[in-house]
């Protein structure tokens, strides 16, 4: 059993396409788009998946947790976390207030300690929990990205720390960390000039992130934890 956050668009839909192909039973999460949960639901259960969508807002710590108990309650267990849903709020120190901060770290970083904490009640030896945090916690790059970069640097230290937390228990904690990805989280008119900025010469696809989520719930992963693992095609070589 597999519980997504924020699996209705983008790298988390990507994410929850991706387990629920490799046979797993997926809940995910979603804020407010009800419309492409539904529909996300409808063509992976039209196709044999068995898939539940949730709407629980990651700002509420105490909603996300029930949440995350009643899909694993449910199951018996679970086997696998992603913490996925994250949001962007672009600002200069000079301009970008409190309320900003706020939300960015609600949902980018208490709502992951708050996942990890609800999801490792039910999980066991074998089990995974991966968070998508984002290469801007080693180089932001660009201005206007104090509070986001901030938020993901937070992932990784409490990637680490969950890591030694969790790891006598034979849970692993990784940090996925991708680089510019094609979601509506990235604009388009931005493509070309991020794609410049990359070895590989284009942003990345939601699937190629979603794939190497899935590599490292896997049993091939089993000995990496702690790690924040970057899928950037050379953004930061
Ligand atoms: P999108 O904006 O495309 O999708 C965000 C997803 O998260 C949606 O499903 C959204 O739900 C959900 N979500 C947002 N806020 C909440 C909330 N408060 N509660 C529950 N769900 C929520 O983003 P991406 O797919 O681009 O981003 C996914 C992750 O990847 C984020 O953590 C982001 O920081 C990270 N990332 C993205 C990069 C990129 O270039 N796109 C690069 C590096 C990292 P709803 O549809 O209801 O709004």
């Amino acid at each position: 059993m597999a519980f997504v956050t924020g699996g209705s668009r983008g790298i988390g839909a990507a994410v929850v396409r991706r387990l629920v192909g490799e046979g797993a039973d997926v809940t995910f999460s979603y804020a407010s788009s009800a419309q492409a949960a539904n529909a996300l639901v409808a063509e992976l259960a039209g196709a044999g998946g068995r898939v539940t969508a949730v709407q629980v807002d990651s700002a509420d710590a105490v909603a996300l947790g029930a949440a995350i108990g009643e899909t694993a309650g449910h199951a018996g267990r679970l086997d696998v976390l992603v913490n996925n849903a994250g949001v962007l709020e672009r600002g200069s120190v000079e301009t970008l207030g409190m309320d900003a901060f706020d939300r960015v770290f609600a949902v980018n970083v208490r709502a992951v300690y708050a996942g990890v904490q609800a999801a490792q009640r039910h999980m066991g030896e074998g089990a995974s929990i991966i968070t998508v945090g984002s290469i801007v916690a080693d180089r932001s790059g660009f201005p206007g990205a104090s509070v986001y970069s901030a938020s993901k640097g937070a992932v990784q230290a409490m990637t680490r720390g969950f890591a030694r937390d969790l790891g006598p228990r034979g849970i692993t904690v990784n940090n996925v960390q991708p680089g510019p990805t094609e979601t509506d989280m990235n604009a388009p008119e931005y493509h070309d000039m991020l794609s410049s900025l990359i070895a590989l010469g284009r942003i990345g696809k939601p699937g190629e992130v979603a794939a190497f989520v899935a590599w490292l719930a896997g049993p091939d992963a089993r000995f990496i934890t702690g790690a924040s693992l970057t899928i950037d095609g050379g953004y930061l070589a």
